[in-house]
C-alpha cells in the first residue's frame, strides 16, 4: 500500500502474518529502511511484498524497531540475515531484544519465544538522525507503553509522516509500561503536529486534525 511516494506498507495483520504488527518501507534514491519486522511467521510474504516493490534486499540499509515487543520485532532477526541491514532501536529496549527476553518483549503471549537478535546501532539520547537517500529520518525516544519506545517521522511530499506504532499503547506492569511517561509522550507526539500518522495496529491516518484526535483519544 502506497503511502507518500516514499513510504509504503509492506507488512501487517493483512500483508504478511496474522499477529503481525504494521511494517512500514521508506525509500528515497537506492536507499531503503524499514520500521519494524512483524513477528518473523509471515517472513517470506513480507520479502515478496518488498520485491513487489522493485526493491532489492540489499538495498535495505537500515531495519528501525520502535520497541521491543515481539510482534514489532520477532521477525528482525531473520531479515538482518536475508538483507544485510543494520538494526536500530533505544538502548533501554535493545537489551531485551538481545537477550531474547520472552517476559518483556511479550513473546510469551504469543505461546512462542523470541530470539536473540543483535542490535547494531543503540540510540542513547532523546532525538537523533538518519539518513535514506535524501530524507531525514528523526527518531524520538517516547518511553511509556516500553522504556525504549521511540517514534520515528520523515517529511515526504511536503508531508510530516509520524511512525507512531503503538501510540494506542496498552500500559502493562510485565511490559515495565509507565504512566506518566506516556502521558509526557502522547503529549510530545501532538506537538510535532503530523499530517500523516502510519499506527501499529490500527492503520494509517491522514490528515493533521484526524491525527490529533487518534493520539488526544489516548491521552
Ligand atoms: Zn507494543
Ligand atoms: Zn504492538
Amino acid at each position: 500500500m502506497k503511502i507518500t511516494s516514499n513510504i509504503f506498507q509492506v507488512g501487517g495483520q493483512e500483508e504478511s502474518h496474522s499477529s503481525d504488527a504494521s511494517i512500514y518501507l521508506i525509500a528515497d534514491r537506492g536507499e531503503v529502511a524499514l520500521v519494524d519486522s512483524g513477528t518473523g511467521l509471515g517472513h517470506n510474504k513480507l520479502m515478496e511484498n518488498i520485491q513487489k516493490l522493485g526493491i532489492a534486499p540489499g538495498s535495505i540499509k537500515y531495519l528501525f524497531l520502535t520497541h521491543c515487543h515481539y510482534d514489532h520485532t520477532g521477525g528482525a532477526y531473520k531479515l538482518r540475515k536475508a538483507t544485510g541491514c543494520k538494526i536500530i532501536a533505544h538502548k533501554l529496549d535493545a537489551v531485551y531484544i538481545e537477550e531474547g527476553d520472552n517476559d518483556v518483549t511479550a513473546a510469551s503471549w504469543y505461546g512462542t519465544f523470541m530470539e536473540k537478535t543483535p542490535v547494531d546501532i543503540k540510540v542513547e539520547t532523546k532525538e537523533a538522525e538518519f539518513i535514506i537517500g535524501s530524507l531525514q529520518i528523526r527518531f524520538y525516544h517516547t518511553p511509556g507503553h516500553s522504556p525504549g519506545s521511540s517514534v520515528l517521522s520523515a517529511v515526504s511530499d511536503g508531508k510530516l509522516v509520524l511512525f507512531g506504532q503503538d501510540v494506542h499503547g496498552p500500559l502493562n506492569e510485565s511490559l515495565l509500561s509507565n504512566r506518566k511517561e506516556y502521558v509526557d509522550s502522547l503529549e510530545f507526539l501532538l506537538s510535532l503536529e503530523a499530517d500523516i500518522l502510519c499506527e501499529g495496529h490500527f492503520g494509517v491516518y491522514y490528515d493533521k486534525d484526524v491525527v490529533s484526535d487518534f493520539i488526544g483519544s489516548f491521552l
